[in-house]
């Protein structure tokens, strides 16, 4: 049947059938390719309303999209896309201690903005200068500092969405809407299964995020729109907490002999409070840069503060390292710590595009998260599986956060070896949800992890997942099939 695109003309905002921008909408930067129907650039919340109103109407889904920087397929879909960075896209307020946005806004430049009165967001994805708040906040993307200063989830104060049926919902602490009285009466109801069903570490943003919805005895109803990937409400407006930019910071980059030698020594580096603690393996640098260190495995140390203290625990940091590593650099000056960061991103983003034959680097397994002094035997059990299997792999990491990014290098053509990645994924995740780690620490789960979410929580919190989706979209048109599968016809 042809897209019946009558309706949606009346948007105010552009709406694009044609075949080359629908296929510029069929990728994201995962492996995967959906071909959408159509895609409409709202110019505002009526937009968004008018969208959600046709979806319901005619059946036909409607899938948020920020700059396609998802990793696992999340903003991939046959229906409407829409396409948050064209028109939805501005800062509309900045105060002392918040930010109020809409959701197409690049992170990026969201920073600059705020530089100007001394504040920062902190959750900063390498994807920064392309991704938006929007995607931020519906996959709960980290960063390198969020072992610092936590998540998105922990900076989102008030969102302001469209529901599925086209109404209007404004959530915030101390305000709920109807579905959020709803919630939480849900919540309440199960609420020793909530409290006790989810992962103690640090960043998790698997399934629906209702620990954090009634963390502390409070009710956050925002927060259940973090990590929720557009399936319960089109995010229309967020206000998000801000910091002040630290007066100081000192960085240290320290080279080991291999992972596991700088693994070992994590737990040690995490009792001088670093802001940021990350991990890149010569796999990384062997094929993101030109230039070799000779060193098996690289950590960043950040440490930021008021005076003299940066530097004082960074060298505090530096001699209980001593005869484990060698220094490789130590600054304490900006220009240099943004030079260290930036060759660090670039190498992360160049591995995203590394291709090798027919091989690429395939994201499943890339975004575990266990408790930081379980590091060295995960790590082991990695490399002992790409061993064993003769696969070939990169492998960085949020390691202060227990976040290890990796991927084995897959020859996508071959059903035997993309097979095999599912597999060591049952394995490696059923391991680490045993020892109370999370499947996806940032990244979201997308259409490649949906399968996965019921070996993560358990059949009675992947039924509360399904109430929670029932109750914002029981005509499942938002984001169809991601978080809770379709229910079968
Ligand atoms: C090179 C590279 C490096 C990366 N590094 C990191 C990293 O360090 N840390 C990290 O956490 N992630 C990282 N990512 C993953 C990704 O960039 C983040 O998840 C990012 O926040 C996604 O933003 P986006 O604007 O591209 O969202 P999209 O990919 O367009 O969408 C992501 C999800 O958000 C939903 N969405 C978008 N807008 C809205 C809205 N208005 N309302 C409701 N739902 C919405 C979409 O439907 C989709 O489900 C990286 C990705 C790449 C390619």
């Amino acid at each position: 049947m042809p897209f019946d695109e009558s309706l949606l003309r009346i948007a105010k905002g552009e709406l694009l059938t044609d075949d080359w921008s629908r296929t510029s909408y069929s990728v994201d930067a995962s492996h995967y390719e959906v071909m959408p129907s159509a895609i409409l650039c709202p110019a505002d919340e009526y937009d968004v309303q008018l969208a959600c109103k046709y979806s319901h109407d005619k059946k036909i889904s409607v899938t948020a999209r920020g700059a396609g920087t998802g990793l696992l397929g999340q903003s991939l879909s046959d229906g409407v896309i829409l396409d948050f960075t064209k028109n939805m896209n501005r800062v509309i307020e900045v105060g002392e201690n918040h930010v109020v946005v809409q959701p197409g806004i690049v992170k990026a430049v969201l920073d600059l903005e705020l530089r100007k009165s001394g504040k920062f967001l902190p959750p900063d994805p390498a994807s920064s200068n392309y991704c938006t708040v929007g995607g931020m906040i519906a996959d709960n993307s980290s960063g390198v500092h969020c072992l610092g200063y936590g998540n998105t989830i922990d900076f989102l104060d008030e969102v302001k969405t469209v529901y599925a049926d086209g109404t209007f919902g404004h959530s915030a602490k101390g305000n709920c809407d109807q579905k959020m009285l709803q919630l939480r009466e849900l919540l309440l109801s199960n609420l020793s299964s909530v409290e006790n069903g989810f992962p103690r570490v640090s960043k998790n943003s698997c399934g629906y995020r209702l620990d954090a919805v009634v963390e502390g005895g409070d009710f956050n109803p925002q927060r259940v729109f973090a990590a929720s990937e557009g399936t319960l409400g089109i995010v229309t407006q967020a206000q998000l907490r801000i910091l002040d930019i630290p007066e100081r910071r000192s960085l240290l980059v320290l080279g080991f002999q291999d992972l596991l030698a700088a693994l070992r020594i994590v737990p040690a580096i995490l009792e001088f409070s670093p802001v940021a603690l990350e991990m890149m393996d010569h796999t990384v640098f062997a094929h993101g840069s030109s230039e070799s260190s000779g060193l098996g495995c690289l950590l960043f140390v950040e440490f930021a503060g008021e005076k003299a203290e940066p530097e004082r625990r960074m060298e505090s940091c530096r001699r209980r390292t001593t005869g484990t590593c060698t220094v490789l650099e130590h600054a304490s000056d900006e220009q240099s710590i943004a030079r260290i960061w930036g060759a660090r991103k670039g190498a992360l983003n160049n591995i995203m595009k590394l291709t090798v034959g027919s091989r690429k680097p395939i994201g499943l397994i890339e975004d575990t998260v266990v408790r930081p002094h379980e590091l060295v035997d995960h790590a082991t059990d990695l490399l002992d599986t790409y061993r064993d299997h003769k696969m070939k792999y990169v492998m960085y990491g949020h390691v202060g956060d227990g976040n290890m990014h990796t991927r084995p290098l897959i020859d996508i053509s071959s059903e035997e070896e993309t097979g095999l990645v599912e597999t060591i994924a049952r394995r490696i995740f059923s391991r680490v949800v045993a020892n109370g780690g999370t499947i996806t620490g940032e990244h979201g789960d997308g259409i490649a992890r949906v399968p996965f979410i019921e070996l993560m929580y358990g059949k009675k919190i992947t039924e509360i997942f399904a109430s929670v989706k029932k109750l914002f979209d029981p005509m499942f048109s938002l984001n169809p099939g991601k978080k809770v599968p379709m229910p079968v016809a």
